[in-house]
């Protein structure tokens, strides 16, 4: 038997839903992923590069080409200039690249806060290097950071927090006060930032995201994760990236030559030539604003209860009009009785108070209708 390094951790909360949504062939509202396809034009691009010979190992932070588009996207957009050579890796998806960055900075009994509810890689990587997560909740019902309750989770141990905007599962954004309390809060402290900001191009009703590098202070302290998934519709390729400053990139490079060494090679430049129409990331905002609509304008007669999502492809809903029974009970309820397979978000957070669950509403429009019309008639379980 092993002695399990991860004993409390089961299978994650998106392959249960996105198996049960199949078993009951329910309309799937739970992973996050679109149900439409990525651009024909960058599927092209990826053929064409396999087919000019660009097949074997990349250079392990990543194809130069596409380092160098990164860097001008971040700096056309945020005003930060990463060093190609040395500040930016690609990585296979945000999640390594997150598990990577968590991996070089906790070490046995260092603590790492989680503001919760929080997306579910933080908390396993967190345990598996020996760390403690510390939760603090996000405030009900808008999820704004509570800076207070931040301040008081930080102790002598604490080496992270995981600050994500915008944010799985709620939708929250960060506002610039945000950036300047933690600036002022980790002053002279020797505490790190990992900024998981893979939803940085779906930002809704004019908003802007706000990025931890566009903050000179946190960007000296902050790894900054971000995912083609999301931005491209092409969330099964698995590429992401990591900016940071030299001296953290330098650790984290260490660590992941040898989880992964190189992330597949055609994807990379596939994606370095994307990236140079910056048409192809910046007109997400409102083709997914429009979705958000479509979806709520559907279900503003029903009995769910809802503040529209500020970012991200996600919506929570909140059903304590039509049942008490817990999260994960109706969401296998709407799954398998009504045909939409939904999140529970307490797998999101230690405990979770209130009957709320989320939806993806990355899906086709007339699957989006089709949902919605399923769930107003949702009006009360008894
Ligand atoms: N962070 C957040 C907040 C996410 O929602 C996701 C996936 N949806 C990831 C990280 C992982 O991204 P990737 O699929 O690129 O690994
Ligand atoms: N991040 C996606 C979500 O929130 C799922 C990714 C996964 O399945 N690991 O639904």
């Amino acid at each position: 038997m092993i002695d399990s390094k991860l004993p409390d951790i089961g299978i994650s909360i998106f392959a249960v839903m996105s198996k049960m949504a199949n078993d009951s062939r329910a309309i799937n509202l739970s992973q996050g992923f679109p149900d439409f396809n990525c651009s024909d034009e960058l599927i092209e691009l990826f053929h064409r590069y396999q087919k000019e010979g660009f097949n074997q190992y990349a250079p392990y932070p990543g194809v130069m080409v596409l380092r160098e588009n990164i860097s001008k996207k971040t700096q056309m957009l945020y005003g930060k200039y990463y060093n190609p050579e040395t500040e930016i890796t690609v990585t296979a998806g945000a999640t390594q690249a997150l598990y990577t960055a968590i991996t070089i900075l906790i070490k046995k009994n260092d603590e790492a806060i989680l503001l919760e509810p929080a997306y579910d890689s933080y908390a396993p990587a967190v345990i598996a290097s020996g760390g403690r997560p510390i939760s603090v909740p996000l405030d009900f019902p808008n999820y704004n950071i509570n800076w207070n309750k931040v301040k008081d989770a930080i102790s002598s141990k604490t080496k992270l927090i995981i600050i994500n905007s915008p944010h799985n599962p709620t939708g929250s954004v960060i506002s610039r006060t945000d950036i300047k309390v933690l600036e002022e809060l980790l002053r002279d402290k020797d505490i790190f930032v990992i900024s998981d900001e893979v939803y940085e191009h779906i930002v809704f009703d004019g908003q802007k995201h706000i990025s931890l590098c566009t903050s000179e202070e946190l960007s000296k302290k902050s790894f900054i994760i971000s995912s083609f998934g999301k931005t491209f519709h092409a969330t099964g390729w698995k590429v992401g990236y990591c900016v940071a400053p030299e001296s953290l990139m330098y650790e984290f490079r260490k660590l992941h030559q040898f989880m992964l060494f190189s992330v597949n090679t055609p994807a990379q430049y596939a994606y370095a030539e994307y990236l140079n129409n910056p048409e192809n990331y910046l007109y997400l905002n409102s083709f997914y604003q429009k979705k958000r609509d479509l979806f709520l304008n559907e279900l503003k007669n029903s009995n769910f209860i809802f503040t529209p999502a500020e970012g991200t492809y996600f919506q929570l809903l909140d059903y304590s009009r039509i049942t008490q029974i817990t999260d994960m009970e109706f969401s296998e309820y709407l799954t398998k009785k009504v045909g939409v397979a939904v999140i529970p978000i307490s797998p999101f957070m230690k405990t979770s108070k209130h009957q709320i669950i989320r939806t993806c509403f990355a899906k086709k429009d007339d699957v989006l209708l089709q949902a919605a019309e399923k769930l107003k008639d949702v009006r009360e379980i008894r």
